[in-house]
């Protein structure tokens, strides 16, 4: 919900920018932890959601550790005060450069996704006299039942190390000095809104960890990952996700070992509702069978509409007038730049200040510069709203 005073500070900035609600992000990391906390789990941001620094800087303060997925991002958490024992590193690319980052860096561990990788962070650490942690990031064949491009669990995605495979990973492990085997890692998708998604992941860690049980192998973390989802329909009415439920799925199905830490993975939850993209309304354009209303926020400062598919909640922060039916669109020369299609908002005219709802995950940190266009800045609840 974005306040009046909001609003009213909004009409001296230069728009399109992204605006953040640190008052809703506290609260959401509020009730993140205080679950942590009572089912006693180990939780990890995943940075590539959103990497703002003021953003990071409240997360780090409020206890999680760091889930990067580059080396730039291992150095960039570090640098932001998280602390190297709870950066976990996952990635099927991962460069010589990030690996050796890395490893100076001393992170708790890294989450590896094929046979080779691991003999060559073997080697690597071997070369700097060091023993690298190493989970193994299992591929469970699992559909998250999301959009094909944020599935990464089936056995037909790029992620993870198959089961079929933990033979030869297990010799590597008995013949390779330099590495320790430290836990199992599962991330199989993003935007869950089934929690029976999860239910499901808990009763496939079972059955995999049992093979590795069988042969004496002791696996002390088990990392689930993220994925949660958001309400993107109604931001307003659920502007936190439901982490209550998804713990209890969770502490209900999964088995813990004694001496076995839980780890957990979230991006999108943490930051998606505190994240607006406020812009203007350029013009409306009368088509033949349509309105446009053209913004001059466009994909190259929320991408996710183009890529995914993806909706986000549109308001009309000015107009309080009849409702009559748009197509919002940006103003890139691509015909994928359109946030909305048939969307129904106050009659709308130019200069009108309209916000796109749940863009604080996957947006700002995507933005580019397509066109040659200008990076949205970032503004802040508790910055520009004084009293
Ligand atoms: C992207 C990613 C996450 C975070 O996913 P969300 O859906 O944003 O919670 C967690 N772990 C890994 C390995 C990722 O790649």
């Amino acid at each position: 919900m974005i306040t009046k005073s909001a609003i009213s500070a909004f009409e001296s900035i230069q728009t399109p920018f992204y605006y953040y609600d640190i008052e809703l992000l506290n609260k959401t990391l509020d009730e993140y932890t205080s679950l942590i906390k009572k089912y006693n789990y180990h939780a990890h941001y995943a940075l590539k959601a959103n990497a703002d620094s003021r953003i990071l800087s409240i997360i780090q303060k409020a206890g999680l550790g760091a889930d990067c997925v580059s080396g730039n991002e291992v150095a960039l958490a570090i640098k932001s005060g998280f602390s190297p024992d709870k950066v976990v590193y996952a990635g099927v690319g991962k460069s010589d450069k990030e690996i050796k980052t890395a490893l100076k860096a001393g992170i708790f561990s890294f989450n590896c996704e094929s046979v080779p990788e691991i003999k060559i962070i073997n080697d690597f650490a071997a070369s700097m006299g060091k023993t690298a942690r190493i989970s193994l990031r299992v591929n469970p064949d699992i559909d998250a039942h999301t959009h094909k491009y944020i599935s990464t669990g089936r056995k037909e995605d790029k992620f993870g190390i198959s089961p079929w495979m933990f033979e030869s990973v297990a010799e590597l492990f008995k013949s390779c000095k330099n590495i320790e085997l430290v836990g199992l890692h599962f991330h199989v998708g993003s935007q869950i809104t089934d929690l029976g998604v999860f239910k499901l992941l808990c009763e496939k860690v079972a059955e995999l960890q049992q093979w590795f049980t069988d042969r004496d192998f002791f696996i002390p973390n088990l990392n689930l990952g993220g994925g949660l989802g958001v309400d993107y329909q109604n931001p307003n009415e659920n502007p936190i996700a439901n982490f209550k439920d998804y713990f209890e799925i969770i502490n209900k199905n999964l088995v813990v070992k004694p001496g076995q830490n839980v780890h957990f993975e979230p991006g999108r939850a943490i930051v998606a509702q505190c994240g607006h993209l406020i812009s203007r309304v350029l013009y409306v354009k009368i088509g033949q069978r349509k309105k446009f209303a053209i913004l001059d926020a466009g994909m190259n400062d929320l991408i996710r509409p183009a890529l995914y598919q993806a909706h986000h909640a549109i308001e009309n922060l000015t107009s309080q007038k009849r409702k009559m039916r748009y197509d919002i669109v940006g103003p890139v020369c691509e015909s994928s730049d359109k946030f909305g299609t048939n969307i129904m908002l106050p009659q709308t005219q130019r200069g009108d200040l309209i916000a796109i709802h749940t863009a604080g995950a996957y947006g700002q940190v995507m933005g580019m510069k397509y066109n040659q266009r200008d990076l949205a800045k970032a503004y802040y609840s508790d910055e520009i709203c004084q009293g």
